[in-house]
């Protein structure tokens, strides 16, 4: 059944009926109007108000983008709307999301470039860098947005890479987003016909921002959203001398976000410890010995997840081919066959972890027992669900110096009952009885 709200007068009536119960000197909050439901809720602000963000793509699948506006933890949502304390508005230019088009969009990237921008902004880049020069030999572009005008000649298409050479120097970060813009990636790799480069590559060593920082590096095919969302909330406190700058590490990857291997947080990485791996995809075992490089991947998509928290390569059965890497895809290539190094790791995996499993399943079965059950009718369990095994005299035995082992120097802890379990029979339900004198048997039902 369901219970309607009482309509919104009558709960005012209500309210001011039972004047009585509320405490004296505190003001009731008001009703928001429509208006006020209307504005969108602002956190207060640092020194700095708005900062813009020009988005900038070359030789890219719009992965990015896509992977970027699933982010949560900052959303592009509450960066766009300055809703987190003491972070500007920030104002996206971007060739796929801004709602401007043609003159109006690119105006601002011009004023930036110029100088002339009334706030401080970051490039942001996504894609490879193609060689345009290998294009302007036949007259014509890789990646470009907006057109050129040369002296002398028509306008042409101006490309990313020209804009973001011209659009650098002034900015206060230029972030390099997903392997291609950060290592060249897929479009780059051996065999390309476009000379295809990273950021790095492309401005050099001795580039930095007006801020003093090279290029900040957020990898990944696609990259983690939040990744990339969390460094610019962290960037955006320290451009509003609110935070320090974030650590980075030689390569400029967020220093607190890469520097462990995927397979330190990977799920999976019980099952290598134990020596167990799988031999077909679907199986739930470690996956190295059918492609995985996770032990040399620097990458944290599965302790992070691809999306709040959920999905991630080896989280939905896939193995990591290495996509956040410098050397991706080249040098992770043939994909989905094992990686060579990993014959002696699981080798060594697999020796030691037969007798590890061994060990821990005699434990498992241990702990996986009440007390009761131990000590009433002979191990026997009362689970109506199935038939579970009593512990045998190898088991016993075991546990008898495990404990020995695992309690030395100290009393054991918990129930030392024993005594009031000897001759009780399950079922208890019935009949229960206070036990008295607990020094003796309970009460049989
Ligand atoms: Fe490591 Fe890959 Fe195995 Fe996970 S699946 S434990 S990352 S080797």
């Amino acid at each position: 059944m369901t219970v309607a709200a009482p309509p919104r007068e009558d709960r005012g009536a209500a309210m001011e009926s039972s004047e009585s119960t509320e405490p004296e000197g505190i003001e009731r909050p008001h009703d928001p109007s429509p208006e006020e439901l209307q504005e969108p809720h602002k956190a207060p602000q640092g020194p700095i108000k708005v900062v813009h963000a020009f988005w900038l793509a070359g030789m890219s699948c719009d992965g990015c983008s896509i992977s970027v506006t699933g982010a949560t933890n900052p959303s592009v949502e509450q960066l766009l709307t300055g809703s987190i304390s003491g972070l500007p508005t920030v104002v996206l230019h971007h060739p796929v999301l801004s709602v401007e088009a043609g003159e109006e969009f690119i105006e601002p990237f011009d004023r930036a470039a110029e100088g002339k921008l009334d706030a401080p902004y970051v490039v942001i880049y996504e894609g490879s860098i193609a060689d345009e020069r290998i294009a302007a030999e036949t007259n014509g572009y890789f990646s470009a947005m907006g057109d050129q005008v040369m002296e002398g000649s028509d306008a042409r298409p101006f490309p990313t890479a020209a804009r973001l050479a011209v659009m650098a120097p002034n900015a206060a970060a230029v972030i390099a987003i997903g392997t291609c813009a950060t290592w060249g990636g897929i479009p780059a790799a051996a065999g390309n016909p476009t000379g295809s480069m990273s950021l790095m590559d492309f401005l050099g060593a001795d580039y930095r921002s007006s801020l003093g920082l090279p290029v900040i590096n957020i990898p990944g095919c696609a990259p983690i959203g939040d990744n990339f969302t969390e460094t610019v909330a962290a960037i955006l406190l320290f451009l509003q001398g609110m935070g320090p700058l974030p650590e980075f590490d030689e390569l400029g990857r967020p220093a607190w976000l890469f520097t462990e291997t995927v397979h330190r947080g990977c799920t999976r990485a019980g099952y290598y410890e134990e020596g167990s791996f799988a031999e077909n995809y679907g199986d739930k075992e470690c996956l190295v010995e059918v492609g995985c490089w996770g032990p040399v991947v620097n990458c944290n998509i599965v302790s992070r997840g691809a999306q709040s928290h959920m999905g991630g390569c080896m989280a939905v059965g896939g193995v990591c081919i290495g996509c956040t890497m410098p050397g991706f895809p080249d040098k992770f290539a043939p994909f989905y066959k094992a990686p060579p190094g990993s014959f002696v790791s699981s080798t060594a995996s697999k020796t030691l972890g037969f007798g590890i499993r061994r060990l821990r399943t005699l434990s498992h079965d241990n702990v996986n027992r009440e007390v009761r059950w131990d000590a009433v009718n002979g191990g026997r369990v009362p689970s109506g669900w199935g038939e579970v095994g009593k512990p045998g005299v190898i088991d016993k035995t075991v546990h008898y110096f495990y404990e020995k082992l695992q309690f030395r120097g100290g009393k054991k802890p918990g129930r030392d009952d024993g005594r009031i379990y000897a001759g009780d029979l399950p079922p208890r339900a019935e009949g229960m009885d206070v036990v008295e004198d607990r020094s003796a048997p309970g009460p049989r039902t």
